[in-house]
Order: structure tokens, then sequence, then C-alpha cells
């Protein structure tokens, strides 16, 4: 029997340090962890017969196997097994992919039930899965897995936890899930795992997106409702010195600029902790903005964090940021994962004891390891990718330091209130003058002669090139195999030019050292998949083809445009893209006419009401897995009042243990993730 919810998956039964590792890379440590790591769709498999099917439909088949089931292998780790299954008086064609382990579980005259995708006109079954003969419902859950772990064990583990459940006590209050509707805990995860009905799975999932929500809120409101993090000491830092810093620079500040940098001051004049979120477009020039900030803290004999998403953002940010504050005697360091071990310890020390200034860095910044003499002020650059305990971890190694999140992807103020708490709002609302616009276009893959002759002019006036190709998570390797196979393409076409690929699984010094050579113009056209999407300045590169292109979101893919268009000619956007809906042309032609991201942001949010798949990961928004903050944005707002009611009259949750332990819980495992 499971004692305590928050015991190791190792006290199940059967589960071992190897299966344990194989939880963990999902993120699943505990039986708490596990029993709420929810499915993210149900297989309907109720039987349908044959002759009602459609094209593509996704159905169980039941039948007997009536040849020798055939495998052949294609390379390595590619695999098809194939036989017919005769279904009273038909005979289909089943065909498994990559499973070759299931041919021993398979004979002529065996009864099998089997799950997949049913072709018409090859009658035919691309098979996902056998399904077991006695099922509890019809309903089959499938979870997020991956490599380390399969589908079905991962089942068989959940049935074990929840056959051994104890007691799971409520985290939000019986008045509310009363009133609003809402399952317990304990009805909730055994709803969740095995419900009895397609309705009853909605009902669930819709107390599993509000429980979510409560929890993220509960965070949200201990954080900014504290009084104590509100106190802080004026910065006296010195006007004329940053008058000397804009002296420096290649160019005049716009007035947006120059406006957000005063209200920055402003807040860093009074005393009191800064809580800012600064939105500008791609390209807006926030870099600039965050150097007057920083050196702001420094002159007032602060410390300052730039923390990061990305490895590549991190290098480009200290080599501009390093390069202007040395003239000023800043001493500035680079820390990320990267980072040799023996310079780490160098950096940490020189942290603790005030030599370095400032550090910029990516998650590297928020370990254990690294503390200050006396931290002033956190910048978060791209800031929804950070989740509150990030953003709080880093914040906590400062004596409520001055707080400055920046993002390219601006939401209305309203929802910015509601995702991110009290902040006050900065906008850069024009770009830079002098940008020309760039030159956007959609086209099908029919029209790809274009896009190849544009590209062969561009190469030719000596400018630089990406090509972006879009890698979804559920099918990492079959989208790496296309991004590999398209640089392989190009690099035959362009046969004078340096064609190198850029990907998310190469390791941190490959990707810079690519990223560095795209730089200096040693490579010519850049296939990457979407780790350039965010910050990446190298003004030559004046191109931009995306594939897929209606495979991101609006948002995402106005980043990844953001690229381009940084230097003094003309630059040129290709969308290629055969989208099939309709929401799918919308979204092309509104990304290929509208270049404001604020207005695009709208038109985003707009769309996505209508139910926009991918678009929804990448809006800029803080993530949720149950829910997501606009279709279900009136659930977090009932979600926020009531925390900041439990908050207000009990800030340290003494009246509600469980809750508490959840949120003590989830800050913990933030730490190991
Ligand atoms: P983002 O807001 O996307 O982070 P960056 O800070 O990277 O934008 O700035 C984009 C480019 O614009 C950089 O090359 C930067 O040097 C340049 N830039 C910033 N401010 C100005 C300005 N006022 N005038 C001209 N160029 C500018
Ligand atoms: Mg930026």
């Amino acid at each position: 029997m499971i004692e305590n919810l928050f015991d190791p998956v190792t006290k199940l039964k059967g589960v071992g340090t190897k299966t344990a590792e194989a939880l963990a890379s999902l993120s699943i440590y505990s039986i708490y962890d596990l029993l709420f790591y929810f499915p993210y769709r149900y297989d309907d498999l109720e039987m349908i017969p044959l002759d009602q099917l459609e094209d593509g439909q996704k159905v169980l088949l039941k039948g007997i196997v009536a040849t020798e089931p055939f495998l052949s292998r294609f390379g390595y780790k590619k695999s098809r097994l194939s036989f017919k299954l005769r279904i009273d008086h038909d005979i289909i064609m089943v065909n498994f992919f990559n499973q070759p382990w299931l041919k021993n579980q398979l004979e002529i005259g065996k009864e099998l039930a089997v799950y997949g995708k049913y072709s018409l006109l090859k009658q035919s079954l691309s098979a996902f899965k056998i399904v077991a003969s006695r099922q509890d419902s019809d309903l089959s859950p499938v979870y997020p897995v991956n490599r380390h772990i399969k589908q079905k064990k991962l089942i068989d583990l959940i049935k074990l936890a929840l056959n051994e459940l104890p007691d799971v006590e409520d985290i939000i209050p019986q008045s509310i899930r009363s009133k609003y509707k809402l399952l317990s805990d304990q009805e909730l995860v055994k709803w969740m795992h095995q419900p009895a009905s397609p309705k009853a799975a909605k009902f669930a999932k819709r107390s599993a997106m509000f429980r979510e929500f409560f929890l993220f809120q509960v965070q949200l409101a201990q954080l900014s409702m504290n009084p104590a993090s509100k106190k802080a000491p004026a910065k006296k830092y010195s006007s004329s010195e940053l008058d000397n810093l804009a002296k420096t620079l290649p160019f005049e500040l716009s007035p947006d600029q120059k406006k957000v940098i005063n209200e920055i001051l402003s807040d860093m004049g009074q005393a009191k902790q800064m809580r800012r979120l600064l939105q500008g477009d791609v390209g807006s020039g926030k870099t600039v903005v965050a150097e007057f900030a920083i050196y702001a803290a420094i002159t007032a004999g602060y410390q300052a964090a730039l923390m990061v998403p990305t490895e590549i953002l991190a290098n480009q940010h200290f080599n501009k940021i390093a390069n202007t504050l040395a003239q000023f005697g800043v001493r500035v360091a680079l820390l990320t994962s990267s980072t040799k071990t023996m310079e780490k310890r160098e950096i940490y020390r020189e942290l603790t004891d005030g030599t370095l200034n400032v550090v910029i860095g990516t998650h590297a910044l928020i370990q254990a390891n690294v503390s200050f003499k006396k931290l002033g002020l956190v910048i978060i650059d791209e800031q929804h990718r950070f989740g509150v305990n990030q953003r709080q971890k880093l914040i906590a190694k400062g004596d409520n330091p001055d707080v400055l999140a920046m993002t390219a992807t601006p939401i209305p103020r309203t929802l910015a209130l509601t995702a991110y708490g009290e902040m006050d709002v900065s906008e850069i609302r024009h770009l830079p003058a002098g940008r020309k616009p760039i030159v956007s276009k959609w086209v099908t893959t029919s029209h790809l002669d274009e896009v190849l002759a544009k590209m062969k002019e561009q190469l030719a006036a000596g400018f630089q090139i990406y090509v972006v190709t879009p890698l979804i998570e559920e099918s990492e390797n079959i989208d790496l195999k296309n991004a590999k196979e398209l640089s392989q393409k190009l690099a035959n076409y362009f046969k004078d030019e340096q064609v190198v690929l850029l990907h998310g699984q190469m390791a941190g010094d490959e990707k810079d050292d690519i990223m560095t050579s795209f730089a200096a113009g040693q490579i010519q056209i850049l296939v990457a998949t979407s780790v350039i999407e965010v910050g990446v300045d190298v003004p030559n590169a004046n191109m931009m083809v995306i594939f897929d292109a209606d495979r991101f979101g609006l948002s995402q893919l106005h980043q990844l445009r953001g690229r381009i268009g940084r230097g003094q000619t003309e630059s040129y956007c290709y969308f290629v893209a055969d989208p099939k809906t309709e929401i799918g042309k919308k979204r092309m032609q509104i990304i290929s006419t509208t270049s404001n991201g604020f207005k695009l942001s709208e038109e985003d949010l707009k769309l996505r009401g209508q139910g926009d798949l991918f678009g929804k990961a990448q809006s800029g928004l803080p993530e949720f897995r149950q829910g997501d903050l606009v279709n279900d944005y009136n659930a977090m707002v009932v979600a926020q009042e009531l925390a900041r009611a439990i908050i207000k009259k009990d800030p340290n949750l003494n009246q509600n243990p469980a809750l508490k332990a959840v949120i003590a819980y989830n800050k913990k495992i933030k730490e190991i993730d």
C-alpha cells in the first residue's frame, strides 16, 4: 500500500531504478506525478462495421489473422509487419510500422483487435496497436510518451498506482467544488485515467483544467500579494553615466525606447521593487533597453542578472552587452550549461565576492551554486519561456531585486495581468526608424521555383538565408529526417554555397559554433528547426524560407520572421505551405500581410478561439497541460479570484495542508527538472 502520495515511484511493486529513470524522463518522480500524469486524448474503441468507415478514420477492427505475418525491414530501425485480417466475409490488409516485435504475438487463425487508421482506397489499416480483448471501457487513454517508456507500460503503472491509491486529499475547498461542479481529486484521477464514457472524460478534463489553473494562481498570489516582497531600497544610479552609454551607441534611441527606459529608471529610483513587463515586437530593440537598466543598477552599486531561454541567445546577448559595457569597466560573465566546470567555479566565486557585475545565461543561472553579493536587478528575456518557479528562483537570489521581464509576443493587458500577476506594463510599439519592411509572401509548394530563384538572386548579391522547417515533438525523428533531407537537397542545388543544418538535438557548443560561423558569413544557408526562433541577430541574413509554415502558430511565424529585416536592405520572407483548412489558409494570408506583432497577436487569439492546434503551444502565453489561457480564460479568472481570496486570509496555507503540500512539492520538482 502506498502511504504517502509524494513517495517515489519505486514504492510501487515491480518499479526499480530503471523504470524510475524512464519515468523521470517524463518528469514523473512520485506516485503523485504518476497519478496526475493525464492522457492527452482517448481512442474511442467502439466497433464500426467496415462498410460504414470513411477514408482516414481511426478505428478498432476485430477479425482473424488470415495470412502469415510478414516482416520487411528497411535500413536501421524501420520495418513493416503486414498480414491479412479476415473480418466476417471481408479481408483487409493490416500494416504495423516499426513495431517488429509484434510478430511474435501473431499467428494465422488468431483472433485479434487492432486499432489504426483506415484507408478506403487500399482497403487497409495502418495499425497503431493491438488492443487487449477485455477493455473496461471503449475509451483507451493515450499519454504523451517518449522513447524511454512505452504507452503500454505507462498504462500498467498508472493502473497499479490507482489500485493502491491512498486517500488523496483535496486541494480545492469543498464549497468551491460544489459551486463549480468540480470533481474531488480522488475522483479526478480515476476519471481521467479510466473514464466510463466520453462525457465522463470531458467532465474530468474540466476539473483537471481548473485544478491546474488554481495551483498556478495560488503560486502567483503568494508571490504578488506578499507585502514584504515589495520593499527594496531606491537605487541611486548615475544619470551622467547613462548619458555616456547613450553616446557610445551606433544609433539614436527611438522615442519608444527612450520612453520605456525612463519608465524603468523611474521604478528603479523608487524605494520599492520594480516588477515590469516590457512588451516589444521582434526587432524593436529591447536588448539595448536591458543594457540601460543593467548599467543603471551597476552605477548604483548593484549586480545584475539576465536570463534567456536558449544558449544561442545567451551567447549573442553576452557578446553585445559585454562589449558595450566593457568600455565602462563593467565585468560581464556568460554562464550556460556548456560553460566548463573550472570556469563555472570561477564565475560562482566572482559573483559571490562581487568581482563580477553582470551575469548573462540560461537556466544555469538558477542552479543552487549561483549566489550574488548584491543582486539588484533581474532581467528575464522571452519571459514566457520560463515558469513561475524558475523566474522566482532567480529573483530569490537577491534581496527583492528589481525585475524586468521582456517578451516579443505581446498580449492584451488584461491577459497579462491574469497570466503574470501584478506587473506594470511598458510597450515599445514602433520599430526604430529606417527599417525597411520585410516583403512577405505565401507560396504553395507548387511554386517552389519562384522561391529558389529568389534565393539564387540573394545569394549572388552576397546575402545569407535562413531556411526553417518545423519540428513537432510527437514525431521528432521523422521531422528531423525531413530537415536533414531538405538540407541535403539544398546543398545539392546550391553547390557553391555552404549549407548547414542546425537542430535542437545538437550539443550546445555545436550549435554555437554553427551560429558563430553563420554570423561571420561563413555559412550562406542555415537550415534550422525552430531553434533559431528567439532573438538571433545576423543583419546580413536578409531572406527566410519557412517550409510547412502552416504547422507553426502565427506568433511563432512572426518571431521567426523577425530574424531578418535587421539590415539596411530589402528583405524577403517566404511562407511555403499547402494548408488544407480554411483557418489554415486564413492564417497564411494574415501572416503574409501583417507585420505588426501587436496586431498579429490579436488575430492569433481570435483565430485560436477556433481551435488552432499548433498555435497554442507557441503563443507566448504560459503553457498549461489541461487548458489554455485563451479558450478557458473565464476559468482562469475564477481561479485567480479564488486563489487570491485564499492567500489573503491564509498566506502560508496553514489551514489547507493538502494544498500547501502540493505547492511545496511542485516547487521541489521544478528544481529537479
Ligand atoms: P529585440 O527587441 O527583438 O530583442 P534587438 O534588441 O535584438 O531586438 O534589436 C534588433 C536590432 O535593432 C539590433 O541589431 C539592434 O542593434 C538594433 N537597434 C536597436 N535599437 C535601435 C535604434 N534605436 N536604431 C537603430 N537600430 C536599433
Ligand atoms: Mg531580444
